[in-house]
């Protein structure tokens, strides 16, 4: 795998099609993977926070979400060939996923913004099978990682937003061979 090092983190550098096409055979596989989708900030946080950073490093393949990390490997002299976005990865996994008969879990996002993404899903990938639809504020988060293990998705899309998703995925991930994918506020914009 190509990768460019900005600020010691190993950036995926391939095309959104080829990072896709990777990850779907890794889920067909039943690999164990974590994304992380990297914009600036989060960067820019890991810096700072260590433990992190740490996360984001164990990530399987980090990719460059957001024109930031693009203009930083070019002036390292790296050219990116494009951004590889939460929300576009979530879209195009959901389509494959509906086409392929794969199944999901959703994790992250207020409650009415759940039920909005149910419509969706219920609507437009109802080959999808849902394993589990839940919000983003709950108590204990053993009681939500057990459910996940128990249901074996292939696809864990998590919307916690930076740093809670990648906290929550690099805690449990390693109990499940599926795919672990922070995706930020994604289901708020599927959910319009
Ligand atoms: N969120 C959540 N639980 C929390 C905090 C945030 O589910 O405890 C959700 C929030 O509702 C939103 C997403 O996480 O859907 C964060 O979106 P934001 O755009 O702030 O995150 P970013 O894309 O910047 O990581």
């Amino acid at each position: 795998n190509n990768k460019t090092n900005i600020l010691g983190f190993n950036f995926l550098n391939t095309t959104f099609k080829d990072f896709l096409n990777n990850i779907k055979d890794r889920i067909n596989n039943k690999e164990n993977t974590f994304v992380v989708t990297a914009n600036p900030e989060i960067i820019t946080y890991a810096l700072d926070h260590p433990e992190y950073s740490k996360k984001v490093k164990a990530a399987n393949y980090l990719v460059p979400d957001g024109i930031g990390i693009l203009k930083g490997a070019k002036i390292l002299g790296d050219n990116m060939p494009e951004r590889i976005t939460g929300y576009d990865v979530l879209l195009d996994l959901l389509a494959w996923g509906n086409k392929n008969n794969k199944s999901a879990y959703f994790l992250g996002a207020k409650p009415e913004v759940i039920k909005d993404l149910e419509k969706i899903l219920m609507d437009k990938y109802s080959n999808l099978e849902i394993k589990g639809l839940q919000d983003g504020y709950f108590k204990n988060d053993e009681i939500i990682a057990k459910d996940i293990i128990n249901k074996k998705p292939d696809m864990v899309f998590v919307a916690l937003g930076f740093p809670k998703q990648e906290d929550f995925i690099f805690k449990y991930k390693n109990k499940l061979n599926s795919l672990w994918i922070g995706l930020g506020g994604s289901f708020d914009v599927l959910s319009g």
